[in-house]
This record gives C-alpha cells, sequence and structure tokens, in this order.
C-alpha cells in the first residue's frame, strides 16, 4: 500500500519532494524539537493521485488522513468536532519550491456551531471564539464554496458601522455572534446549501480545494516565471490551531533571522497582539517592529530569540520563521529559507564564513549571478511610485530619467549642453553610437536582446529598454505614443533596464554600490574558478572599467565602433566611396593613426593582458547616411538648388548606397568577406595594430595581440586572411626593426565553421565562439528581427525553454561548440578556445562553456562580476 499521510515524527527536512517544502521543515522542527503544533502532511503523490483519479480523493488517500486524524486527536487530547473539547486545525498548502500566496490555506476548521459553543464554555472566551468562527466562514467560503470575500466584508461593515465602531477589536461577543449569523445566511444565499457543520466534510473540502489551487490561474503564472515544473503538485499540511487572537498575552508575527534587504545580522520582523496570521500581512492593523517584544514579552521574545539561533544554525542559512503566541506560550508555525536582496545575499554569505557556519565554497553557491546586476547599475528607489506606460525586453539593467530625444546627432549636441536624455529609436545603428554614448539611456520600439542598441548598451553599462512594440514613433513629429499617453520631443521619461518599464516623468534614483563583502566574495570566487574571465571592450574607458571589475584581458574589441566617431565617419565614407585603389589607399592612410591611437589606448589600459582584437564585421552600409533621409534631401536640393555641387554629391552617395543594398546583409558582404574582397581594409587596421603595439613596449609595456577573423566559414578563407597578417607583419618588423609576437584566430560563427574546425584548426592559433551569430545562423533567426516578432510568443507557448540569443542554447548551438573544440583540438591540442557573445556573461553559458573546456569566457564590463561568480559556481 501507498503511503500518502506522514505524521510531522515521521518526516524530516530532506523529504522536500514528498512533504512540500513547509511539511518537511514542520516535520524537521518537530525532529529537533522546537515548539511546532503537532500535525501530519498529506503527500504530493496524493495530489497527484488527487489529478489522476479525476480530481476526488482516492479512498486510500482519505482513509490515511483519517487514521492520522485519529493520531493527532489521541495526542492532543481533544477530537474534531467533540463540543466538549473540540479539536481545531489549519490546512495549508505546502509545495516543493515556495509559492507564497499563490496557493490556498485555511484557518480554524473545525468549528461549527456547537463546537464554537464548547468552546466559549471551555476557553471562558467566547468572543475569541466567535470571531475565530465567523473568520473560518469567510475563508472556508471563500476557497471553498468559491462566494467572493467582499459580500462578508460588506456585511461586516454595514455591522460596524451600525454599531457605531471604528475598528475590529471594537466589536463584542455579542457582535461576532450577529456577524456569524449574517454570514451564514450568505453562504446560503450564494450556494443554496446552508454551510457545512460537519467537521470531517470541512476538512475533506479543503483538503480538495487545496489540491485545486496547485492549478489555480495565479500558481500557473508564478510556476511558469519561476520554471517551477508543472507535475510537481502540492502536499498539505493539517496542523493543529494555536492562537494568536486570545487576548493580550497572545500574537502573531513573521521574523527573519538576518535582515533581507541588507544583511545585517539582526533580527528583523513584525509581530502583532491579538490577532491571526493573516492580519499581519493584511495590513489592516499597523505591526510592530520585533524589537520591541523583548520589552513587551521578556521571556518569550528570549525563547523566539534563541529559537532563530537554533532555527539559523540548523539549516545553516537565513530562515523566514512564522511564530504565533499563545497565552504567552511560544510556537513556531513555519520556516523556510528566506528571500533576500543581493546586497543580504553577498553579506549573508561572507558573515556566515566568518562566523564559521558554512565554507567558501558554499557561500558562493549562495549567491545568485543573475542578482549582481542590481548592486552595479543606478536603479530605482523601491520605494518610489512608479505609473509604467509602456513595456519593452529588459535588454540592459539600471535605470535612467533624461528627456526624451528622437535622434543621435540631437542627443550629442543636448549632451553637450549639460542635459540628460534618452535616446528613443525604432531601432539603433552603428550609426547612432555617438548619440548612444551620450545618452542616458536607450529604448527601441524594434530588436531584441541582442540588437545593436541592447549590446552596445549592455558593453556601457547603460541602461536600455529595447524591442517596446508598444511605442509608436513618429521620427518627424519627434513623439512617441504608448496607449493613451503621447510624449514629445524634450519631455522626461524614466526607464528601467532592470524590467523594462518605461515611467513618465522623474524618479528617485540609488547609485550602486560595490561592498568590501563583495569584493571578499569575488577573491573567493577568483581562487576558486577554472576558467578566465575577459571583457568585451572597445575602447580606454571600457577597458578600465573592465578592469576595475576584475577581467583578466579583452576578448573582444570591436574595430568598427572605432570608425563610428563623429569626425571619422566622413573618412570611412570616403574610403567606402572610392573608386580606385588609390582613392581607398588615401582614405585609409588617414584612418590608419587614428586606430593606432585606439589600440595604444587600450594596450596601455591593459598593462600587458592579452587583448583580442576583431577585424571589421558589420556590411559596409551600416557606415552610410539613411536612404530615405538622403532621398528627402536629395529632392529639397532638386527644388531649392538644383545646379549645386552637393546635389551631384548627395546623388552620388545615394547611388553607392544603393549599390551596397542587400537583401540579407547579415549574411551578405560582412566579416572577413570584406577583407577577402578588399584586402586593403585588414591590412590597415593589422597594421595599426602593430605599429600600437610597438609603441607601446617602448613605454614597456609588452602586448602579444591576438588577430582575429570573423565569419569563416571556410578554411581557405582564414588562410587568406592569416597570410594578410604574417606579411603586415613581416613588413612592419622589417620597417621598424623590431621584433615582436602575435597569434591569429578566428571566430567560430558560423555552424561551417564548427563542422570543419579540424581544417580551421589548421590555420588558428585560438577559436573564439560568436555565439549571437552562431546561435542567428545556426537557428537561421535572425538576431535583429526574432525578438520582436515571433520569440516571444516560442518562448511563452514553450516552442522554446528560453531565448536562444540570451541562453545559449546547449542541444543545438552547443551541439557545434563542443564539436568544434573537440575537432579543433584534434589537430592542435593547445588551441586556445573562448566565447565572446553574449552568452559569455549568462550563468548556465558559462557553465557550459567551463564544462566543454573552453579557456576563457568574454562579456560586457559590466557582467564581468557576474561571471567571476558564476564560473566559480561552474567549477565547485
Ligand atoms: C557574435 O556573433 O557572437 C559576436 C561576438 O560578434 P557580433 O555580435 O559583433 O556579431
Ligand atoms: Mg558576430
Amino acid at each position: 500500500m501507498n503511503k500518502f499521510v506522514y505524521l510531522f515524527n515521521e518526516g524530516n527536512s530532506e523529504m522536500k519532494d514528498l512533504l512540500g517544502g513547509k511539511g518537511a521543515n514542520l516535520a524537521e522542527m518537530s525532529r529537533i524539537g522546537l515548539p511546532v503544533p503537532f500535525g501530519f502532511t498529506i503527500s504530493t503523490e496524493a495530489c497527484n493521485a488527487y489529478y489522476d483519479s479525476g480530481e476526488t480523493i482516492p479512498t486510500e488517500v482519505m482513509s490515511q488522513v483519517l487514521e492520522a486524524l485519529g493520531n493527532l486527536e489521541k495526542r492532543m487530547g481533544k477530537r474534531l468536532g467533540d463540543p466538549a473539547n473540540p479539536l481545531l486545525v489549519s490546512v495549508r498548502s505546502g509545495s516543493k519550491f515556495s509559492m507564497p500566496g499563490m496557493m490556498d490555506t485555511i484557518l480554524n476548521l473545525g468549528l461549527n456551531d456547537e463546537t464554537a459553543e464548547g468552546l466559549a464554555a471551555l476557553t471562558g472566551n467566547p468572543r475569541f471564539v466567535y470571531d475565530s468562527y465567523r473568520r473560518f466562514i469567510q475563508m472556508f467560503s471563500d476557497v471553498v464554496l468559491d462566494v467572493d470575500t467582499f459580500f462578508f466584508e460588506q456585511f461586516l461593515e454595514e455591522i460596524r458601522t451600525a454599531k457605531g465602531y471604528s475598528s475590529d477589536p471594537e466589536m463584542n461577543a455579542a457582535d461576532w455572534s450577529e456577524v456569524i449569523e449574517g454570514y451564514k445566511n450568505i453562504v446560503e444565499k450564494h450556494t443554496r446549501k446552508p454551510f457545512p457543520q460537519d467537521p470531517k466534510e470541512q476538512l475533506f473540502l479543503s483538503i480538495n480545494a487545496v489540491f485545486n489551487s496547485w492549478n489555480n490561474q495565479r500558481a500557473i503564472v508564478y510556476r511558469r516565471l519561476n520554471k517551477i515544473p508543472d507535475h510537481l503538485g502540492t502536499a498539505v499540511n493539517i496542523q493543529s490551531m494555536v492562537f494568536g487572537n486570545m487576548g493580550n498575552d497572545s500574537g502573531t508575527g513573521v521574523a527573519f533571522t538576518r535582515n533581507p534587504s541588507t544583511g545585517e545580522a539582526a533580527l528583523y520582523g513584525e509581530y502583532l497582539f491579538n490577532a491571526q496570521g493573516e492580519d499581519v500581512v493584511a495590513g489592516i492593523r499597523t505591526p510592530r517592529p520585533i524589537s520591541t517584544l523583548e520589552a513587551e514579552m521578556p521571556e518569550v521574545y528570549r525563547q523566539f530569540a534563541e529559537t532563530c539561533e537554533k532555527l539559523e544554525k540548523h539549516y545553516l542559512d537565513m530562515q523566514d520563521i512564522e511564530f504565533t503566541v499563545e497565552k504567552g506560550k511560544l510556537y513556531i508555525l513555519q520556516t523556510r529559507t528566506g528571500k533576500r536582496t543581493a546586497q543580504a545575499a553577498i553579506r549573508i554569505a561572507v558573515e556566515m564564513v566568518e562566523e564559521g557556519l558554512i565554507s567558501k565554497d558554499e557561500a558562493l553557491l549562495r549567491v545568485d549571478p543573475d542578482q549582481l546586476n542590481q548592486l552595479l547599475h543606478r536603479r530605482i528607489d523601491d520605494k518610489s511610485d512608479r505609473v509604467r506606460i509602456a513595456k519593452g525586453l529588459p535588454a540592459s539593467p539600471g535605470a535612467a530619467t533624461g528627456m526624451v530625444v528622437f535622434d543621435a546627432d540631437d542627443a550629442e549636441s543636448l549632451a553637450k549642453e549639460g542635459k540628460k536624455v534618452i535616446l528613443v529609436r525604432p531601432e539603433t545603428t552603428p550609426d547612432d553610437i555617438h548619440g548612444i554614448i551620450a545618452a542616458q539611456a536607450v529604448v527601441t520600439s524594434r530588436g531584441g536582446m541582442t540588437s545593436h542598441a541592447a549590446v552596445v548598451a549592455r558593453g556601457m553599462g547603460k541602461a536600455c529598454v529595447c524591442g517596446c512594440e508598444a511605442l509608436k514613433i513618429d521620427l518627424k513629429k519627434r513623439v512617441f505614443s504608448a496607449g493613451e499617453t503621447s510624449v514629445n520631443y524634450g519631455d522626461v521619461i524614466t526607464i528601467d533596464g532592470s524590467t523594462g518599464e518605461i515611467m513618465v516623468g522623474e524618479i528617485p534614483m540609488i547609485e550602486p554600490e560595490l561592498s568590501d563583502e563583495f569584493k571578499l566574495l569575488l577573491s573567493w570566487a577568483d581562487e576558486t574558478r577554472a576558467i578566465s574571465v575577459r571583457a568585451n571592450a572597445d575602447n580606454p574607458g571600457d577597458a578600465r572599467k573592465a578592469l576595475e571589475f576584475g577581467a583578466e584581458g579583452v576578448g573582444l574589441v570591436r574595430t568598427e565602433h572605432m570608425f563610428m566617431d563623429a569626425a571619422r565617419v566622413p573618412i570611412v565614407q570616403e574610403m567606402i566611396l572610392a573608386e580606385s585603389f588609390e582613392e581607398r589607399s588615401a582614405a585609409l592612410e588617414k584612418l590608419l593613426p587614428m586606430q593606432q591611437g585606439d589600440f595604444e589606448g587600450i594596450f596601455e589600459v591593459m598593462k600587458g593582458l592579452p587583448v583580442t582584437i576583431r577585424l571589421l564585421d558589420p556590411p559596409l552600409h551600416e557606415f552610410m547616411p539613411d536612404k530615405e533621409e538622403l532621398l528627402v534631401e536629395i529632392t529639397k536640393l532638386q527644388i531649392l538648388e538644383p545646379d549645386s555641387a552637393e546635389l551631384k554629391e548627395k546623388e552620388h552617395l545615394l547611388r553607392k548606397v544603393r549599390q551596397l543594398e542587400e537583401f540579407n546583409p547579415m549574411l551578405g558582404h560582412r566579416g572577413c568577406r570584406l577583407g577577402m574582397v578588399n584586402p586593403e581594409i585588414y591590412m590597415m587596421q593589422v597594421k595599426a595594430i602593430f605599429y600600437a603595439a610597438a609603441s607601446v613596449a617602448e613605454k614597456g609595456i609588452t602586448v602579444k595581440p591576438e588577430i582575429m577573423i570573423p565569419l569563416v566559414g571556410h578554411v581557405h578563407e582564414l588562410r587568406e586572411m592569416r597570410q594578410l597578417v604574417i606579411d603586415a607583419a613581416t613588413q612592419i618588423k622589417e620597417e621598424s626593426g623590431r621584433d615582436f609576437e602575435y597569434t591569429v584566430g578566428t571566430m567560430i560563427e558560423i555552424p561551417r565553421a564548427a563542422l570543419t574546425a579540424d581544417e580551421i584548426a589548421s590555420e588558428a592559433d585560438f577559436f573564439s565562439f560568436g555565439t549571437n551569430d552562431l546561435t542567428q545562423t545556426t537557428f537561421g533567426y535572425s538576431r535583429d528581427d526574432a525578438e520582436g516578432k515571433f520569440l516571444q510568443t516560442y518562448i511563452e507557448r514553450k516552442v522554446l525553454p528560453e531565448n536562444p540569443f540570451a541562453v545559449l542554447d546547449q542541444n543545438g548551438v552547443g551541439k557545434l561548440v563542443e564539436m568544434a573544440v573537440k575537432l579543433g583540438r584534434t589537430t592542435k591540442p593547445s588551441l586556445k578556445t573562448g566565447i565572446c557573445g553574449e552568452h559569455g556573461g549568462e550563468k548556465s553559458s558559462i557553465d557550459f562553456c567551463f564544462r566543454m573546456g573552453l579557456n576563457y569566457v568574454s562579456c560586457s564590463p559590466f557582467r564581468v562580476p557576474l561571471a567571476r561568480l558564476a564560473a566559480a559556481q561552474a567549477t565547485i
């Protein structure tokens, strides 16, 4: 026979699958001798059996419940439904993972007209008994009989008003008795049956209702949000009642063993005298801070503080505890691991190591890397009110306030005047980079988590909300609307990049804090981890930030970002527009010293740490003016200055823009294909790198540049580009008379490169997985369109478990990574491997990279602390 029901003395904390978190902890607390009101737990297996038998409680479960009830009655010396000495119980849900408030609870079960009278006589406290009875009728009717609480509250309000009372404590026993009669009438009116008087019927109906609540809408949504599987089911805890509403020597409260907001090691919580549990949360009466209990009930406080310490030492983690005091006696009703902010998580973990409670490894596992984001960006003060007008994708965390602008030039010029601006665009391109730099934050209505705006903003640690399709942007009128709200150029908005929210007006912010505990925890992570952490950085400022956050090198310099400086774009365009080799070379000659300066800056900051520089990657049209804008300008000139040189120049520009147009630019003339067709561009870049290396070497900083060729799909591409690098090196060595070291590697971001990695490795010193493009090309999803168009639907409908542009698809894309590492190392055992796609800063992907034997992960500077911690967790 299956065992479905466990008395509290039959379980322990290891049995969460079967007894749920609450049941397992109640059993554990009974086991270690804490004052827990006795009871039993109906297992999660019984819940599944309930659903398997068409939502009825199987007879086997029923008989085991009755047997356990008999046991409970014997132990308490009371019987359910006995008017002479009635047992009252609570019925509570409790699944393996805590789902606070999502499922149902019933208190004071066992009360009926007869037991109420009996209990009133027994306790000599009819007021308390009738108060409990009316609470029970309301709760039971809401949860089991589906009668809305509103009807009861409305009735209570009428009675209170009629009697001229302003609050419940003014009600006397006779008043509550009147309320009970009214409540019973409400039930009969709505259900066409009298309120059930048989306590066993009450009990089984309640068990039914708790099982059903596993599948209420709230619970389903909560599970989806927190990735809790639907098949787990909930347990049901039946526990004898203790009463916090028995008078002023009784009370109830909730406390954390440490402060869940700051982590401070001091009891934190609140309680109410003469109240039942729901009064504390309902907010009708203001609870008192737990510290005042010491003066009010010193003995109870001492016992409670001791119990908290005992529980924390037992579970070795901060606990969230519910307690009740009945006539001066303390009972513990629940304990669970307390939820906490990132700041508190870090402080608690570090202090628990210092207190000798947990090991450093354990401390590292206690902090969720994802939570660290909260600490590295300015954020909205949780205490402030906010009215949101739209919600997009939370692309880059942090919050910002500023005036709305719709174009990058405006952003730049207003920022120069000292104004704070938020750049709002349908999408951004590399052309907008100066605007992004100038802006406090970026908002786009199109594009996903790896769209240009998102990647660039994250790289800069700037807040960004992208793919906010609810925004209707009118660039011409310089206004956007979201639902009923219109926001004009110059209006102030606030955005929260951690939630994707957009709000009108200014909202108070808090600055990021890097506490000493945080630094200490990260130093432990560095001692532990066996995979390096680098950062993606395109300029000395980012490189400095990366170093400050503990990066051990730069894993990706996207050199195209160096072409985007407002002063350089015309020269880049000159190069693109060149009609002859000579013309192009002249433009490149001008760009060379500029790029050299950039590289020198990065090398100097990184002081000899490895720096991987990727040669030009995006299609050239991205450096050209927007076609539509050009057309408008040409039309104007045709009318106003038809013979002007400017018109001719613009028309020439337009012809070139059209020539560069492609149907699928992401699959078009980009990456190493640019270098194959126009080697002089790559040649200029490589020379700039070597000149820079040579010049910083003179200052005593030795760099060994790692030159990376993007978007390779065939070994022949890499062979040719590698030769180009070697030629440049040879030439510069001859010119300068100086020897220097360098390596040449490739990005693996095309499936064919992964499939032929053994061939590619023969020409590569290192592989760096460009998992943004590798995801795009493996799935065949456009990284700029998918998220706004269909990916959300896919995720909601569980077609995909996650957004593959954010969390590496280990089964698909990951298989290519695994294969490429293996094949590559077959050819070249010393092959260095890393990842520089966005996944390099995501915890489960970092774990995967470690398991695949990669040497390093590289991510945005602001994600470096997260990556250090996640890398340590992967190693433990
Ligand atoms: C990638 O594709 O993963 C990558 C790092 O390059 P980018 O995002 O610049 O295409
Ligand atoms: Mg790429």
